[in-house]
């Protein structure tokens, strides 16, 4: 915290014994999510109550029993176990000589904010719906491992995204829930009085006030807004219940909370940002609150703009038109008309700060503010790149598709995060431990090759043993409630066979994404899955936007054939997709298939999570595989050209899809085994893919490209 006056108080868990007191900064720091050591600090203790309470550490710690705690505090081998953890907690905390601080040893004090709507940082933590706010996450852990000087702000949602239930017949129902704060690892910020910190911003008729939780990533502050104050009506309460409602005045409100919220929050905390990088347009009003603290301070708009631009960076994660965070002008000028006027500016000039022209009437768009204001943008694949510059080419006339100002940085995930403890510890014997310090250079990786198949392949079959009972139970638990239908139990796991050849499929489930492609010609599907000799089976996970009706009908199609007694119960839907079935998928799985249609995933980075861990990619050449795919490292589905047809673009990679999983896939798992029962041709593709593309599509190679191409250039051109 810069500013004196303001208190960041760990709230004290009331009985833990002076010797292991310091579990307590433990649980309040996720430090200790991607550090395997000290996730068994606390399952130690109590494995089962670690697991019944999701593996919440401050959950954990309100409801151990007291006699536990006495025993492990008197125990020699706990107690070793403890006192190292905690040295490399604070050795890790306190560290100076960071990659950052020798990289750039003159700029260390300023600051850089990082602001986005979702933050995927734990399953505990549901402040997230998908890839976006997963690559939120990864970002600010690894900013943390790398020294960066960067705070982030968001949203704590009270009722999260949303719980998924399937229906007997497939349906996709949302049932709601309350978070308890008091069992989240989130600190308020208060004053010298104990009074809750409290930042406000104008709406139509009204002031309304947000508190501010920390959450500590590493060595990052995640500050998180929250409305429910009773300084608020009910109804503004509300305003921070829900993670992409589709209401577009609570959308609008959200917005200008994290935007202009968020530079009032900077301003006073006491800090003076060189960095504001936006994680897509909902941040943007950000910008407008920037320029009007420029403007009172005596600037012209043009002059202040000039300014807010040469700090703002952009990453725009949308290249489907529809796709983007837009309102309909009217409702822009219900929430701006006072503020236009403030910034010296006509109604229409403040319009045009982004204004799109579209059949249904004059639109505001947050992408085009974003990039009209700022000078660093980005997209987030090289062919995302591509398909950014041609989608807002319009905005730049004069120029050339190829020199529309959005350059590309690729998405990456955060290696100690997704990486199974085993893998981990398989790569410290062969590569050596320094690629915990440098995941990124290639060279380092260039040890797989070293390491012996057999190696690898036991990690995977634990793994994939580990990822079957995990499915298992939770399939028991659902049936132990006795709400379902036995179907629903069968559906959910209960016949998976640890041996067969297992492919996963989870994410998100809007349309664009095609979870319905497998299903294409049903009847080869299920001679496929089938055949006795090589059995296939696949794990289907995500959840569909409650209010995306083709979405939830994809999830019902699948559901429907997942409960067909012909497809043998080698088909699997796994429900509530979050971070940790994500966790065991990624770890276990054999394949990763992913179908979007093409060139509309922006990046992706389930992928990625299973190619660290020796899963095989099968995807379409969209998103990072296009760039991660080298032919033999994976396999990639359909042809790169342009369609006009979506049927036509169905049938074709779906057609594709079959006979690569016939003709190559299926073949190369089940024959060519050697004594030991290895496939060796397989193990050759596993080892390209961990080789090639764990350094390529870490957050360490993204985040330096951050910092190099977008931070540094940002602060040095002030
Ligand atoms: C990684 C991840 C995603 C992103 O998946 P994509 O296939 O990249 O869309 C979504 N949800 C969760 C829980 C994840 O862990």
């Amino acid at each position: 915290m810069i500013s004196k006056n303001i208190t960041c108080t760990v709230p004290k868990a009331n009985f833990l014994p002076e010797r292991i007191e310091r579990l307590n900064d433990l649980a309040y720091n996720l430090w200790w999510s991607w550090n395997p050591e000290a996730v068994t600090v606390f399952s130690k203790i109590n494995p089962v109550l670690w697991d019944s309470v999701s593996h919440n550490p401050v959950a954990f710690l309100q409801q151990v029993s007291r006699s536990m705690l006495n025993q492990v505090s008197n125990d020699k081998q706990y107690l070793i176990l403890f006192d190292q953890t905690i040295e490399a907690f604070d050795a890790y905390m306190n560290k100076k000589e960071t990659w950052f601080m020798q990289k750039y040893p003159n700029i260390k004090d300023k600051t850089i904010t990082y602001l986005s709507f979702e933050f995927g940082l734990h399953e505990s933590i549901p402040a997230y719906a998908g890839g976006l706010g997963i690559l939120a996450g990864d970002h600010l852990k690894e900013s943390s491992d790398m020294g960066l000087p960067l705070v982030a702000i968001g949203f704590i949602y009270n009722q999260g995204y949303f719980v998924q239930k399937i229906t007997e017949d497939g349906w996709q129902e949302t049932s709601n829930f309350y978070l308890d704060y008091k069992k989240l690892p989130m600190i308020p910020l208060q004053d010298e009085k104990g009074k809750d910190v409290l930042i406000a911003v104008q709406l139509p008729g009204r002031e309304i006030k947000a508190r501010v939780w920390q959450i500590n990533v590493g060595r990052i502050p995640l500050y998180l807004l929250d409305t429910t104050v009773n300084e608020n009506t009910p109804y503004d309460q509300q305003l921070t219940a829900k993670l992409y409602t589709s209401d577009l005045e609570t959308r609008i409100s959200q917005e200008i909370l994290l935007g202009v919220g968020g530079v009032r929050l900077m301003r006073l905390l006491g800090y003076n940002p060189a960095v504001w990088h936006m994680n897509e347009g909902h941040s943007a009003f950000l910008s407008i609150e920037r320029c009007l603290e420029l403007v009172k301070q005596g600037k012209t708009f043009d002059e202040a703009a000039e300014i807010v631009r040469k700090g703002n960076v952009f990453t725009t994660h949308t290249p489907v038109p529809a796709g983007n965070d837009r309102f309909p002008v009217w409702l822009v000028e219900k929430y701006f008309h006072q503020i236009w006027p403030e910034l010296g500016l006509t109604h229409d000039q403040f319009i045009n700060l982004a204004k799109e022209e579209s059949s249904y009437g004059d639109q505001f768009t947050m992408p085009i503010l974003a990039l009209r204001l700022s000078d660093h943008c980005n997209a987030v694949s090289e062919l995302h790149g591509m398909v950014s510059r041609d989608m807002w080419h319009f905005l730049w006339p004069d120029r050339k598709v190829a020199d529309v100002p959005i350059t590309h940085i690729t998405n990456g995930v955060h290696s100690f995060s997704w990486l199974s403890r085993r893998m981990g510890i398989l790569f410290d014997r062969y590569l050596g431990t320094e690629w915990r310090e440098n995941p990124d250079n290639p060279e380092i990786w260039e040890k797989v090759d070293l390491i012996p198949d057999a190696e690898i392949w036991a990690v995977k079959r634990h793994q994939k043993r580990k990822m079957a009972r995990f499915i298992n139970d939770r399939a028991r638990a659902q049936w132990l409630t006795g709400t379902v239908h036995p179907v629903q139990t069968l559906a959910a796991g209960v016949l998976l066979d640890s041996d067969a050849l297992t492919i996963g499929f989870a994410r998100r489930f809007p349309t664009y994404k095609r979870g319905y492609l497998i299903l294409h010609d049903y009847e080869r599907l299920l001679r496929l899955i089938n055949n006795v000799d090589t059995p296939v089976q696949i794990l289907f996970s995500g959840k569909a936007h409650p209010a995306d009706e083709p979405g939830k009908l994809i999830v019902q199609q699948l559901y429907r054939a997942i409960k067909d007694h012909r497809s043998g119960g080698r088909l699997v839907f796994i429900e509530d997709y979050n971070m940790e079935i994500a966790r065991y998928l990624v770890q276990g799985v054999d394949v990763w298939l992913n179908t979007p249609r093409r060139p509309n995933e922006a990046s992706g980075t389930s992928g990625m999570k299973s190619a660290m861990n020796g899963g095989l990619n099968f995807s379409i050449l969209d998103g990072w595989w296009h760039e991660g795919y080298n032919g033999k490292n994976g396999w990639s589905i359909g042809s790169e050209k342009q369609y006009d047809s979506t049927e036509k673009q169905d049938a074709e990679d779906a057609l594709s899809l079959y006979e690569i999983l016939e003709e190559r896939i299926v073949p190369l798992y089940y024959s060519n085994r050697s004594d030991a029962n290895i496939p060796t041709g397989w193990m050759m593709k596993v080892k390209n893919a961990i080789r090639t593309l764990s350094p390529q599509f870490c957050t360490r190679r993204m985040v330096s490209d951050y910092v190099r191409n977008m931070y540094i250039p940002a602060i040095e051109e002030r």
